[in-house]
């Protein structure tokens, strides 16, 4: 057990003596870990260690704050059979891809910054005047438990970056690669105060953060009822805020694509880390001629999959992260029976053998009506629903037709044609048959899926006030 009772505060490990989280292992309900439940004055520590470090920190030059992300960098790649591991058991997601995505992704990302830092023009002429980029100052990084350290580094690099000082709330389910963090930029030159952790729940700790008046900017990542919560505590005090929030992201499947190809690129997408992704693509959209032949490939892909151990190199999917999510996404298969959708594959009940943890079968409705609930709701686990239509026309309305607009996707024969549909989703980012993601491409959502983007140049510029000087 990674006894973790320490929050990271001014560049010191504070310990902690009170109440605790336990973190679970999805495979067998253990205890792997445990971590503060801290109250609102450690909080207020933290935020008036990061307040105080930010003069000094805001006037490093970019040759300092690169200097310091190359080490972090250094230090991720150090530790990602580490970051692997540990994410493999708090979240499930099988080893292998732990280590492409959740380990991967963090390095890859901080790659991309330290490519482009060099020249992003922290000033610029315009007319009389010069234009300036500076940092926002304190910044409140939200994060949840999916992608745990990945959508920390989205936060922590560009804020860095711009000369920002952190406070980061970690998900209390996953929260133990923030810790490798915190223990990786201690090890570098970064002045302390600069980045700090805090552990605990959302409403304690978190609304404390998101409410205090020396924090300037709340970056989230998490639901999109959590969002709405900060969006309401930052109108009062004109914080800025940059939400990421959930999805229910479509695949238009057009009746000249190759089927069999683009149903298995939905359906591995859909249930990539057994659902808990912001952008899966968990609506399937496809011609009425096509729909049943899409169904029996969605369910024949769903019934080989082989559950498990994520530590296992076989397991293709793992359990879920928390007996709370197993229980909800349960419930939403139970939903989806009750409102007469068809189910193809899965069910409600305990995969075979696997009651112990939080497992829950990979599941595939048919003939699901657009405006039911499982159509319109996130369930964020492995459940896809298929959706049949009749024209071009009606499959982009049913596309566009919920509260969200995070990701979605295109197949056809005709590349062009494929685009043309993409340009008209109202979402944040679309697959054109089977694009690669590109972590140079802003990534945010449309609607309730969130404000504001991250990677790349966007996700910097999020944490960057304008000033004008006139000459
Ligand atoms: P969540 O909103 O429950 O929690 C996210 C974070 O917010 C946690 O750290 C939590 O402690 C904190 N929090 C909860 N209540 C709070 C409050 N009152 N004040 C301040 N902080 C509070 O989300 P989750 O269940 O951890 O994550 C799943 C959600 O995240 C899904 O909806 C998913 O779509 C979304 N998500 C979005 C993206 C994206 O980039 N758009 C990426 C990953 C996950």
């Amino acid at each position: 057990m990674n006894d973790l009772s320490k929050n990271y505060i001014n560049g010191q490990w504070v310990d902690w003596s009170g109440d605790t989280i336990e973190v679970h292992e999805g495979t067998n309900g253990e205890v792997i870990a445990r971590v503060p439940s801290s109250d609102r004055a450690t909080m207020e520590q933290a935020i008036d260690a990061a307040d105080a470090a930010f003069e000094s920190w805001s006037e490093t030059t970019l040759d300092d704050r690169i200097k310091v992300i190359r080490q972090l960098h250094a230090g991720l790649k150090g530790r990602a059979p580490e970051i692997a591991q540990t994410v493999a058991r708090e979240v499930g997601m099988p080893i292998k891809l732990a280590g492409m995505i959740q380990a991967g992704m963090p390095i890859k990302v901080t790659e991309t910054y330290l490519d482009m830092l060099p020249d992003y023009p922290f000033s610029e002429q315009s007319g009389n005047s010069e234009v300036q980029y500076a940092p926002v100052g304190v910044v409140g990084c939200i994060t949840p438990w999916n992608y745990p350290l990945h959508q920390v580094i989205l936060k922590v690099v560009p804020a860095l970056a711009a000369g920002c000082t952190i406070v980061l709330k970690p998900s209390e389910v996953s929260p133990q690669t923030a810790y490798i963090l915190a223990e990786i930029l201690d090890g570098t030159d970064l002045p302390k105060g600069v980045f700090n952790v805090v552990c605990g729940h959302g409403q304690e700790v978190g609304d404390t953060l998101i409410k205090h008046p020396k924090v300037r900017m709340v970056s989230f990542t998490g639901s999109t009822r959590t969002g709405h919560l900060i969006a309401h505590a930052a109108a009062d005090d004109f914080k800025r805020i940059a939400l990421e929030m959930g999805g229910k992201s479509a695949s238009i499947i057009l009746p000249d694509a190759d089927l069999e190809a683009s149903v298995k690129g939905t359906f591995t997408n859909c249930v990539m880390n057994s659902g808990q992704t912001c952008t899966a693509l968990t609506r399937m959209l496809v011609h009425k001629d096509h729909h049943d032949q899409a169904c029996e490939i969605a369910g024949a892909i769903a019934n080989g999959l082989k559950l498990g151990d994520p530590l296992d190199e076989n397991t293709r999917l793992g359990p879920l992260a928390s007996a709370d999510q197993r229980d909800i996404v349960v419930k939403y298969i139970k939903l989806g029976i009750e409102e007469g959708a068809r189910l193809v594959a899965g069910g409600p009940d305990a995969p075979e053998g696997l009651d112990k943890g939080y497992f829950v079968k990979p599941t595939v409705f048919g003939n699901v009506d657009p405006s039911s609930r499982i159509a319109q709701e996130e369930i964020f686990g492995p459940v896809m629903c298929v959706i049949p239509y009749e024209t071009e026309e009606e499959a982009i309305r049913i596309a566009n037709g919920t509260a969200y607009g995070l990701s979605g996707a295109v197949f056809s024969s005709d590349q062009e044609r494929a685009k043309k549909v993409a340009g008209k989703m109202r979402t944040g980012q679309v697959f054109v048959n089977g694009g690669a993601f590109n972590p140079l491409a802003p990534f945010g959502g449309f609607g309730h899926s969130g404000i504001g983007r991250e990677f790349g140049k966007w996700g910097l510029e999020e944490f960057l006030e304008v000033r004008a000087l006139q000459l």
